[in-house]
């Protein structure tokens, strides 16, 4: 805090003080003896004598000192409080008060002495007002720390606090991401055991920044570290430091930092810190407030020592869209990956989620899992809980298999539209459409067998699908198996052209998919003769998709396209050949499905390996 900062709040305060004694001044003179009064209604003495013949005059006060006589009439039910001027107190005007009934004394004399006058009139409000003041004071200086303009509390960074189980999230409701775990409990381990660290002469690193896509359980991560850690957690959202007025994000950051020191040792969590770290473009007029902000990070990341106990850490899933001097050593020197997880890993996740509702006996997770190939963690807690919606609908105590699977879909492809009716000749064409990618899938020994085809149309627009599962994990793929891939993209595609002699529009999606790897094989594989291993394409964004962007001339660029296209066409010839092969299975298979609407992956392979009817052993090879 620097001198500047000390004055401030005195001269603030000498301000208020000024107004505050103007205020109880200005109050005494002119507000509170209206007020007082105003309740007292002013009458004639004839007015009194007269209510008093009537009997209305409940009760009369003298107060001989201000020539005053106070009394009370009824009116109406109520009571009012009247005062008139008198000269003195005769005998006769007792005499006529006590044959009306009314009561009557002399004004008890408070108003009397001067010095509580002052004391009620002055100085008790001096003394309030000043309580508010100091109060005040002191609210002040604390928001105040590090903010430029001092204005109230636009500088404080609103982190939230906590402390060791106020999550009450541990490590081992993180499932999976054993990596992870692990990285992250030496952090709390030195939190616990400094001393242990600096024998050897080791220091923890400063930061640490969780990368993965979205939903993997980095925030997860973060707050089991917190459950886990006997510290104080300050968490906060990068977008928080994001302000309406220039300078104000600095500020918060550091508050922030000047907060996390005081505690130490502590954990600083910057969640979603690509909205404030993002590469500096040097674009003149670019976002002005977010590089200020940036650059205070990056200083008090320097700025403090490390040995202290403050660790930062920040998840991110655009992690290439970083500014680098946030991500080298020193700032956040550690990067730990959150992937989505593999078939081991959704299965934990699945279990961990499965403790929070009723599920039956013989749930086979190992099963759920795989058809779930490719969901994140928070997909596979929303499978879980559709799971258990979908139970408590049909009136059941407890989640089944049946329940898991249909909300797989749910979760993939949205709920089961019912109110969408296809025509006959639409239901025809999508059964052989969907059979038509499962068969070229089914085929080609490489490809992944089928897990269930429906035609029912999802909410999410899709007519049916086909749902393939991994039997084991891939890591790597060969060219062959994305060729074969892309094979069973067209497949949809093909078994129209073939049955119908015409295409419809229900391929657009295949169409997508099949052009995409299409393309990586050309410009990011090097699968392709021309190009060698030279990347045509620059791919941002890994975690959210993945944007690529095009690196190359722009006849190299036509060259792709024609590329792109060949191994498409290719693929979709193979794709109609294998159909044409196999085109009484197809048939059997499209109308099977066309009757059932749904078909699992045992269902097809026993009728895709069941010999044709009425023909013998003999005659089939
Ligand atoms: P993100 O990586 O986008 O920050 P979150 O940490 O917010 O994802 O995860 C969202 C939700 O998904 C969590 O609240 C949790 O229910 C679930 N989840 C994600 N990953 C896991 C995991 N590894 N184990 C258990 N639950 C998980
Ligand atoms: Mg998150
Ligand atoms: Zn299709």
């Amino acid at each position: 805090m620097t001198t500047n900062d000390n004055k401030k709040p005195q001269k603030v305060l000498a301000t208020y003080a000024l107004i505050a004694l103007i205020a109880i001044f200005l109050l005494n003179i002119f507000v509170l003896p209206g007020l007082l009064e105003r309740s007292i209604k002013e009458t004639s003495y004839r007015d009194f004598l007269m209510s008093l013949d009537s009997h209305q005059v409940q009760e009369v006060q003298f107060d001989t000192q201000n020539y005053t006589l106070y009394y009370t009439i009824k009116v109406d039910d109520r009571v009012q409080t009247c005062k008139t001027g008198i000269m003195n107190v005769s005998d006769e005007l007792i005499d006529r008060i006590y044959t009306s009934g009314a009561d009557f004394s002399n004004v008890i004399p408070t108003q009397q002495s001067p010095l509580m006058n002052l004391f009620v009139g002055l100085i008790l409000p001096m003394l309030v007002f000043f309580g508010i003041g100091i109060l005040l004071q002191k609210w002040m200086t604390k928001n105040m720390v590090g903010g430029p303009g001092g204005a109230m509390s636009f500088g404080k960074s609103n982190a939230k606090v906590y402390v060791k189980s106020s999550t009450g999230i541990k490590f081992s409701d993180v499932a999976g991401e054993d990596e992870a775990k692990e990285l992250l409990s030496e952090i709390v381990d030195f939190l616990h055991n400094p001393e242990k660290y600096r024998e050897i002469g080791a220091s923890m690193p400063k930061g640490a920044l969780l990368v993965g896509p979205p939903g993997t359980g980095k925030t997860l991560l973060a707050k089991a570290v917190a459950g886990e850690a006997d510290v104080p957690f300050f968490s906060i959202s990068g977008s928080e430091f994001v302000e309406m007025f220039v300078g104000m994000g600095a500020a918060k950051v550091r508050d922030l930092f000047k907060q996390a020191n005081e505690k130490a040792p502590c954990i600083v969590f910057i969640d979603e810190i690509d909205t404030i770290g993002k590469k500096r473009d040097g674009n003149i007029g670019g976002n002005d407030e977010r590089e200020q902000t940036l650059n205070q990070l990056l200083t008090e990341m320097d700025g403090f020592d490390g040995s202290k106990g403050v660790v930062i850490l920040a998840a991110t899933n655009r992690p290439d869209s970083l500014d680098p001097a946030l991500t080298r050593p020193g700032r956040f020197d550690r990067r730990i990956p959150v992937e989505l997880p593999d078939l081991q890993g959704r299965e934990d996740i699945l279990k961990v989620h499965a403790k929070k509702i009723k599920v039956a006996d013989n749930v086979n997770f190992r099963e759920i899992a795989k058809a779930a190939s490719g969901a994140s963690g928070a997909e596979l807690a929303n499978i879980i809980n559709e799971a258990a919606l979908r139970a408590v609908r049909d009136g059941r105590r407890f989640a089944t298999q049946a329940d898991l699977e249909e909300s797989i879909e749910v979760v993939i492809a949205g709920y089961q539209k019912k109110s969408r009716v296809l025509s006959e000749k639409e239901k025809l064409i999508v059964s052989y459409h969907e059979i038509g990618h499962a068969l070229v899938a089914a085929m080609q020994n490489n490809s992944a067998p089928v897990h269930k085809i429906t035609i029912i149309p999802r909410t999410s627009g899709a007519l049916g699908y086909t749902m393939q599962v991994d039997d084991g994990e891939h890591f790597l793929m060969s060219k062959e198996e994305i060729e074969n891939k892309i094979a069973t993209f067209t497949g949809g595609r093909a078994a129209e052209e073939l049955i119908f002699h015409s295409i419809t529009t229900g391929a657009s999606n295949d169409i997508e998919q099949a052009t995409r790897l299409a393309r990586a094989m050309i410009t990011r594989y090097g699968m392709s003769d021309e190009f060698d291993m030279v990347a045509m394409e620059n791919v941002s964004n890994q975690y959210l998709g993945g944007d690529a962007s095009l690196a190359c001339s722009a006849e190299t660029q036509a060259l792709i396209d024609q590329k792109t296209v060949q191994v498409v066409r290719t693929q979709h010839e193979k794709a109609l050949q294998i159909l044409q092969d196999n085109l009484s299975k197809l048939h059997e298979l499209a109308k099977y499905l066309y009757e059932h609407e749904t078909i699992t992956g045992e269902e097809f392979m026993n009728i895709l390996l069941r010999k044709p009817e009425g023909i013998s052993d003999a005659a089939t090879n």
